[in-house]
């Protein structure tokens, strides 16, 4: 199959050049734990539960791109029970997807992050974030965008149980596959 656009059936679409993902994930507060997000270190804040590091911004964004490139989720490519995954850097997890996207023949266009917590405060440390996102996707750090909000204390959030993150990532296709 495949071939110029011309030689498709009219019921069949090129593939478009720009894609969309999203991704969700929450975890638990678990204050044996240090806090890890987007790679970053937050001194004096409990961490999350998990059985990686529990870096739920990374999780979010690997979702994201993972959605984009219909490659399915984190938990297909790196599944939670397994040896090689116990206390794992989210953040080799995040460079590796990238690395099986662009072997589809995709590059990371941009990332938004929302970071839903009452604490700690996630706008002081967001450029230091973005930064870190951006190093392991292999992309400017103007292509990733992170956002902190409160819950105004509503619900499991609200009562400080744990921290929410969406993510949205579109990919642009590198080379015709
Ligand atoms: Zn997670």
């Amino acid at each position: 199959m495949g071939g110029s656009p011309g030689a498709r059936g009219a019921g069949e679409h090129p593939s478009p050049v720009v894609r969309v993902g999203t991704g969700y994930d929450s975890h638990r507060f678990d204050p044996r734990r240090p806090l890890k997000l987007g790679g970053v270190h937050f001194p004096g804040s409990p961490g999350l539960s998990g059985f990686s590091d529990g870096d739920a911004v990374a999780h979010a964004v690997i979702d994201a791109l993972l959605g984009a490139t219909c490659l399915g989720d984190i938990g297909t490519h790196f599944p939670p029970g397994e040896e090689a995954w116990r206390d794992a850097d989210s953040m080799e997890l995040l460079a590796a997807s990238v690395a099986m996207l662009r072997g589809e023949g995709w590059a990371v266009g941009n990332v938004d992050v929302t970071v839903i917590c009452e604490r700690p405060r996630i706008g002081p440390r967001a450029a230091e974030m973005r930064a870190r996102l951006a190093e392991r996707m292999g992309v400017r750090a103007g292509a990733v965008s992170v956002k902190g909000k409160s819950n105004e204390a509503m619900g499991w959030i609200g009562r400080g149980e744990g921290i929410a993150v969406h993510a949205v990532a579109t990919v642009v296709r590198a080379s015709r596959s």
